[in-house]
């Protein structure tokens, strides 16, 4: 697997819309309960309140709604998201929203939001989904409490401490050698609706390998090279989706029928001729597989964001 790629080979450009904060998670601090008590008192403080992976948005439609501590709910448990060097901390909880509230998810904000809200909001909703998740202790069954933060769960029975769960997920732009690209159609999915392989890597088993085995399992198509595209966070509710674009050498596709029900090879001229006739549609502009596609066709793709 080859991380540098020909001036002529696609790459993603630009900022993946989970992937762009660079707040300071503040680690450190995690287990200092007067600094994490003192911050949470703090005037500046802002908490962002997580609603079954939604959150509520800000008067302009393109930012969040933070909340002063004062006005959360005090029992509720603080999962510290950052600090910046101007003593501004953030928090997130779980939640209900004001009644007046409008909630989104981050398949709507996510694009929209400013670069480090994005990634604070990111961190928040997958933060929430895992303790939502995973309330007990995987050895005894016994009820989990929040430690660190809220980046540890300790069990108080067998002292066994337990971590916020990724889920490592590839995602695949492939190509033949005419440059036509490989998309395929979930059995669930709009009649018109297409997009890049992706599956869950397994136990045991390398991203290359884990490559291979999907692409040859739902298509039943061989690649011979692959290169890194980039990853992003894909809190639905846990993956973190691996961006690779790869070279096939078979060309003949075979359909699993249960992960993917059609496929088929598209040109450009495909692709814009199809969307013009409504029989073509692409995943949001959240999603890595659209950036990917984009990569490919060489810049915005025609129709509008999904
Ligand atoms: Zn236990």
């Amino acid at each position: 697997m080859s991380i540098s790629g020909r001036a002529d080979e696609p790459h993603l450009r630009g900022s993946l819309a989970l992937s762009r904060g660079r707040i300071d998670r503040a680690a450190e601090r995690r287990d200092d309960d007067t600094w994490l008590a003192a911050a949470w008192r703090a005037p500046q403080t802002l908490v962002l309140v997580v609603d079954d992976g939604s959150v509520a948005v800000g008067a302009d439609g393109a930012s969040v709604r933070w909340m002063p501590p004062a006005d959360v709910d005090e029992s509720a448990d603080r999962l510290l998201l950052g600090a910046d060097v101007d003593g501004r901390a953030w928090f997130a909880v779980a939640g209900a929203h004001p009644p007046d509230a409008r909630a989104a998810g981050l398949r709507e904000l996510g694009p929209l939001l400013p670069d480090d809200e994005a990634g604070l909001v990111v961190h928040a909703i997958a933060l929430v989904n895992w303790h939502a998740a995973h309330p007990c202790c995987a050895r005894c069954g016994t009820r989990t409490t929040i430690a660190a933060a809220g980046h540890v769960r300790q069990c108080p029975d067998d002292g066994s401490m337990h971590f916020p769960r990724t889920d490592p997920a590839i995602i695949v732009l492939i190509t033949d050698e005419q440059d036509r690209c490989l998309l395929g159609r979930h059995p669930a999915w709009p009649a018109d609706r297409f997009s890049t392989l992706a599956g869950f890597v397994e136990p045991g088993e390398s991203l290359e390998q884990a490559l291979a085995r999907e692409v040859r399992e739902e298509v039943g198509i061989e690649i011979a090279t692959t290169r890194y595209a980039g990853s992003q966070p894909w809190p639905f509710p846990s993956s973190l989706m691996l961006g690779f674009f790869a070279t096939a050498t078979t060309t003949d596709i075979q359909v699993d029928g249960a992960e993917i029900s059609e496929a088929r090879w598209w040109s450009r001229d495909d692709v814009v001729e199809q969307v013009g006739s409504g029989k073509l549609a692409f995943p949001g502009s959240a999603s890595i597989a659209r950036r990917l596609i984009e990569a490919w066709f060489g810049g915005p793709l025609p129709g509008a964001p999904g």
